[in-house]
């Protein structure tokens, strides 16, 4: 996504309507003692691509953004309208890039991007042909459950069972890989049919704490997880979650998938 030559040979022989960006980089430890990098990769690519997207006359783009960009919550749900103080490196060349997306339709009236704010994206897709099992150790709750589970890994370690929450651990809002899909098939119409840079929140508005994700996989796979509480990890908050109230009305899009088929799909 830095290779300007490379990517103006795709905006050529593509001619696309519309980019979807997904490309960045999104470990947020790594990204707090590898600043440039993630400065290079998830800003520098983002410029050189709305570069080629200039040189080739292409005006939309949606964005793969991250609810980390509201950092400690003053309220929640979140609402788009939440400020914007990110904890982390990783926050912050994600809210950097939409700044450049929001001033780049500032002057360009015609042009429009759609920002998704993705809150916890987990599940796979219903063939079990594509899902998420990282060769290194994962950063991230659901892979490490599963591989718990699977006997790749011995127990889960919780980080932090003294939250201000129902039962002590971290809430999050976790959304279907497949929602998340089905949310940037609606962010390519209303693209299409809108210019200027908006953001979204892609979230179900309902939040799970990891006791409640655990007891959900070892439903679907009808093994035990053990698990062990460990001190709370760095940077962490108690909960997040989120107002799609905009994303349900102005993208005609709700999350549709429960948590039971979050695991299931997981597991398959
Ligand atoms: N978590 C945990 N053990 C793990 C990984 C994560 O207890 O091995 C917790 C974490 O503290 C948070 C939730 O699970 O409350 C989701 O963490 P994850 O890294 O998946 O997503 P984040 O919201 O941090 O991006």
């Amino acid at each position: 996504v830095r290779h300007s030559h490379t990517l103006d040979m795709v905006m050529t022989d593509f001619a696309p309507d519309v980019v979807i960006h997904f490309a960045g980089l999104k470990a947020v430890g790594d990204s707090m003692s590898d600043p440039l990098g993630y400065y290079d990769v998830n800003v520098g690519g983002t410029l050189a691509l709305l570069h080629a997207m200039d040189r080739a006359g292409v005006r939309r783009i949606i964005f793969s953004s991250s609810a980390t960009v509201y950092g400690e919550p003053d309220y929640l749900p979140y609402d788009e309208a939440h400020p914007t103080a990110p904890t982390s490196v990783y926050g912050r060349t994600k809210l950097a890039a939409e700044s450049l997306l929001t001033d780049w339709c500032f002057a360009n009236p015609e042009a429009s991007a759609v920002i998704l704010r993705y809150f916890n994206p987990v599940g796979a897709h219903p063939s079990a042909r594509i899902g998420e099992d990282p060769s290194d150790t994962p950063n991230n709750l659901m892979p490490y459950i599963a591989q718990v589970a699977v006997g790749k890994r011995e127990t889960l370690q919780i980080f932090g069972d003294d939250y201000d929450t129902p039962d002590g651990t971290g809430m999050r809002d976790y959304i279907h890989v497949v929602d998340l899909a089905r949310a940037h098939v609606a962010a390519l119409d209303y693209a299409v049919a809108n210019t200027g840079a908006r953001p979204f929140n892609v979230g179900t508005g309902d939040a799970y704490s990891v006791r409640q994700m655990v007891d959900a996989f070892a439903k679907a796979s009808g093994r035990d997880i053990p698990c062990r509480v460990m001190p709370r990890r760095d940077g962490d908050i108690a909960a997040m979650q989120a107002n799609a109230a905009r994303a349900n009305e102005e993208l005609g899009w709700t999350a549709t998938h429960t948590l039971t088929d979050i695991a299931q799909s997981t597991w398959d």
